[in-house]
């Protein structure tokens, strides 16, 4: 592993070149830093007062929402136009500030361009529908109104995309936004926040306080969660930090769409294209470092093909090259830091002392980055799924198990507490289906000889038990940014009553 470039200059620059103004990043109290090296690259400032910045919000939405959608589009049509011209930008700098891999740091400014053509198609089919009515010379139907102020709060594993996912959706949608980005990415928060207010000067007549930034931890969050004017708030991040927002916003009738952990699993069946399923495996458990809420984290292969997959498997994982992800030979980045490094290395103390047979884990060290926290990554063969399996791990951790009988493998398959997404390996049609039926995988992604990442923005995105419910993204997501009315017109000269009441009081 190199260290070809100084990450703290090169961050500044993009910042520079961006039009973040240096005061935001420079003399604040909260620092950041880049797990590529561990060095800090910038200070922020915390929002002091988040409630002139939600108000702000409210008073933006009231106007906002007049606007009418199709227009309230070419915004979010300009926004996609400012991300393509910043992709290479801001893709360094999410390589920079969370140390994915440079193409998949490209590849999430990407998923923001995607979303943003999603929402332009959107912003004129937010269909309502008629609804046959019991009564005569009467017309029944749905409308979609803006819902309010919609706060979204993001974790550092998708510094970016997940905001875009809300933010384009949110605006289309006749609602302004505020944004609490994980303490961990501020920065390419605030390149995202200035890229919007580009697209916003060229738009031209946006209200102000569209688009607000709340730089913090989680007690700015929580301050968001709990402001009365905050109508939806869109948390991504751990299931910890679900059970806390989820009550909290309960508490006050605001809708929430939660966004959590995951504990992916995957089915390798005994007809499962073994090649496919390898790359499919190594890239949806390696990839990102292990650090995205759809990594893949339990494997069941089956015991006829289990000799033939996992060896082939171990020998991918000693030999996938683990290092600096802004040099392009690298496939592994870094962790975003020691806690996390920590937290990977006791869950493999525990697997062991469950019976696991470890591959890899270790640290990668490089002289003089003693802050950075590369590791490579670990595939763990356990005797059953017990101790450290039925838990995430934020970190690159594959446990494999046998399985023999397919019913038990989609049993031991749904039995954790998370839901998010899941795959199955097969060439049988009767496995690949019912994996996908009611009494299959009880994820909210569930795919067939693909892996557990990897999702587009086209489908609703999101996850059962205690992934949290939400559904952001693509498909009818947007559903959940807007107010729905259904509204009973009578053109008649009678008034009947619904249900066949009477109540004549001539
Ligand atoms: P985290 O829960 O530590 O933090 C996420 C965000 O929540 C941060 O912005 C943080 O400041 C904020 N936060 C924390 N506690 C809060 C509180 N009480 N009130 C308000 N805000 C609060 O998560 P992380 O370490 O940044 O991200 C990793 C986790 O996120 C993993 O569990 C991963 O699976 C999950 N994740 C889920 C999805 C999804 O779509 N389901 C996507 C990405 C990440």
């Amino acid at each position: 592993m190199t260290q070809a470039v100084d990450v703290k200059q090169e961050a500044a620059a993009i910042l520079d070149r961006l039009g973040v103004e240096r005061d935001a990043w420079t003399g604040g109290e909260m620092a950041s830093s880049s797990p590529v090296t561990g060095e800090e690259i910038a200070r922020l400032k915390v929002t002091s007062d988040t409630s002139a910045a939600i108000e702000a919000a409210h008073a933006a939405f009231l106007e906002w929402r007049l606007v009418p959608a199709p227009r309230r589009g070419e915004l979010v049509r300009l926004l996609g136009e400012e991300l393509r011209a910043a992709k290479a930008d801001l893709g360094r700098l999410v390589s920079l500030e969370a140390g994915k891999i440079t193409s998949e740091g490209l590849g999430e400014v990407q998923e923001m361009i995607d979303i943003c053509d999603f929402a332009v198609g959107l912003s004129r089919q937010l269909y309502g529908l008629t609804i046959a009515t019991e009564r005569p010379g009467h017309r029944m139907m749905e409308t979609w109104h803006p819902l309010g102020v919609v706060g979204i709060i993001s974790a550092f594993n998708f510094p970016v995309a997940v905001w875009s996912w809300n933010a384009a959706l949110a605006l289309v949608c006749g609602n302004s936004i505020v944004w609490k980005p994980s303490e961990k990415t501020p920065l390419t928060a605030l390149a995202s926040q200035a890229i919007l207010e580009r697209a916003i000067a060229r738009f031209g007549e946006a209200p102000k306080g569209l688009s607000t930034l709340l730089i913090g931890d989680r007690a700015v969050g929580e301050a968001l969660v709990d402001h009365p004017k905050v109508a939806l708030v869109s948390a991504t991040g751990s299931t910890r930090m679900g059970r806390e927002v989820g009550p909290r916003l309960a508490k006050r009738f605001a809708r929430a769409i939660l966004e959590l952990g995951g504990n992916n699993g995957g089915i390798v069946c005994p007809s499962a294209d073994l090649d496919m399923t390898l790359r499919a495996v190594a890239f949806g458990a390696m990839g990102t470092a292990g650090q995205r809420c759809t990594t893949l984290r339990r494997l069941f292969v089956h015991v006829d093909v289990y000799d033939q997959l996992v060896p082939r498997l171990k020998k991918a994982y000693e030999s996938v090259s683990v290092g600096n992800p802004l040099e392009t030979s690298a496939l592994v980045g870094p962790l975003i830091d020691k806690a996390a490094f920590d937290g990977m290395q006791k869950a493999l103390e525990a697997a062991r002392a469950a019976g696991g047979v470890v591959t890899g884990g270790e640290r990668v060290r490089e002289a003089g980055k003693d802050e950075a926290f590369y590791v490579r990554p670990a595939l763990v063969e356990m005797p059953e799924q017990a101790g450290p399996v039925l838990e995430e791990t934020f970190a690159p951790i594959l446990y494999v198990m046998r399985y023999s009988d397919f019913d038990e493998a989609l049993r031991l398959h749904n039995a954790v507490a998370a839901g998010l997404s899941s795959s199955i390996f097969t060439l049988n049609m009767q496995e690949a289906e019912r994996f996908l039926a009611a009494d299959g995988s009880d994820c909210g992604i569930a795919n067939v000889n693909i892996g557990t990442s990897g999702a587009e923005i086209g489908g609703a995105f999101g996850g059962e038990k205690e992934t949290g419910g939400g559904r952001e993204s693509g498909s009818d997501a947007w559903k959940a940014y807007m107010r729905r009315a259904t509204n009973t017109v009578n053109y008649s000269k009678a008034l009947p009553l619904a249900q066949g009441v009477s109540f004549d009081i001539d």
